[in-house]
């Protein structure tokens, strides 16, 4: 039976798709965005996540309560050796402040479709659906696909957000059972991609040329960095680039939070946390002109 690896699921999302949606996030991602606000979607396989704000100082359990003595206590920090650790979960039982989080789970689809189904009436309602994101959700492509037929025996609207940075073939395969692909294009300069992301852009760019020649429809999300990608030479760029698109009338633009950061400290990832600024109201406003006056319908937020 096919399974895969998800890290939450997030019900009545409102920024992820059109109407009221049930958000899928799925475990995995080839890119290292320096910004990304999803730390636990990064890696594909499952990891314990400590909050150390809801650690209590007086309390002790999870160190006794561990069969694998990877767990001490220095002060009222909660220490956590990953070699030892074998993501049993008992920890996370026995935690009463909700510390402590084994991130990712395994799956069936008929689990995700049971969670899915929840919320069909408000689908029905809002036009909205169900959102596949991450992570970048292709990288469990079988898992994915499965998913997918399930979804369209049931009727229902289906999202994919994608980095793009996957095999076309893969895209393709799917992309007949998919009503829309929110896209997201960081940074047209490809020197620059490489190094906020870790990765070349070609084939994200690429990949979103062929989308939309086949006709697909694609809101490209563009998530705005105070002096990374909001100058007018970055702007100018996406705009000659997006041009270029036979279909792709949409945006979605993206602002940079810090609220990630928590996130890195507990999966002990400290040391790819980097902090960014959202451009300005003001910069926002007339990054939002040159966007709409350019011929493109523009949404800040989602
Ligand atoms: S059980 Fe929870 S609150 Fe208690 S020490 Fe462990 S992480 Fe902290
Ligand atoms: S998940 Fe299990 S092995 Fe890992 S720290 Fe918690 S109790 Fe120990």
């Amino acid at each position: 039976m096919i399974k895969g690896t998800i890290f939450d699921i997030k019900r009545y999302a409102i920024h992820d798709g059109p109407g009221i949606r049930t958000t899928v996030f799925l475990k995995g991602c080839p890119l290292r965005c320096q910004w990304c606000q999803n730390p636990e979607g990064l890696e594909s396989k499952p990891e314990i996540m400590v909050r150390f704000t809801r650690c209590e100082k007086e309390c002790d359990a999870c160190v006794s309560a561990c069969p694998q003595g990877a767990i001490l206590k220095k002060g009222s920090q909660v220490v956590i050796d990953k070699e030892k650790c074998d993501l049993c979960g008992k920890c996370e039982d026995v935690c009463v402040y909700d510390a402590l989080k084994i991130v990712g789970r395994e799956v069936t689809v008929q689990e995700v479709m049971n969670e899915i189904e929840k919320d069909r009436v408000f689908f029905d309602e809002s036009d909205g659906g169900v959102t596949f994101s991450g992570g970048e959700p292709l990288m469990q492509l079988g898992f994915l696909e499965s998913l997918l037929k399930e979804i369209k025996k049931k009727n229902i609207h289906v999202t994919v957000d994608t980095s793009g940075y996957v095999s076309f073939k893969d895209l393709d395969r799917i992309s007949d059972r998919v009503d829309l692909f929110l896209y997201d294009l960081k940074i047209v300069d490809d020197k620059k991609h490489k190094k906020y992301t870790g990765v070349s852009n070609k084939l994200i760019l690429e990949n979103l040329q062929k989308l939309s020649e086949r006709g697909k429809r694609v809101i490209v999300r563009i998530p705005l960095l105070s002096g990374i990608n909001d100058e007018n030479h970055s702007i100018q760029m996406f705009v000659k680039y997006l041009h270029t698109l036979r279909n792709v009338k949409e945006i979605s633009l993206l602002f940079y939070h810090s609220g990630g950061c928590e996130k890195y400290k507990g999966l002990r990832k400290e040391g790819l946390l980097k902090t960014f600024r959202p451009p300005s109201n003001e910069k926002i406003k007339k990054i939002k002109k040159i966007l709409v006056d350019s011929g493109f319908s523009v949404k800040t937020g989602g």
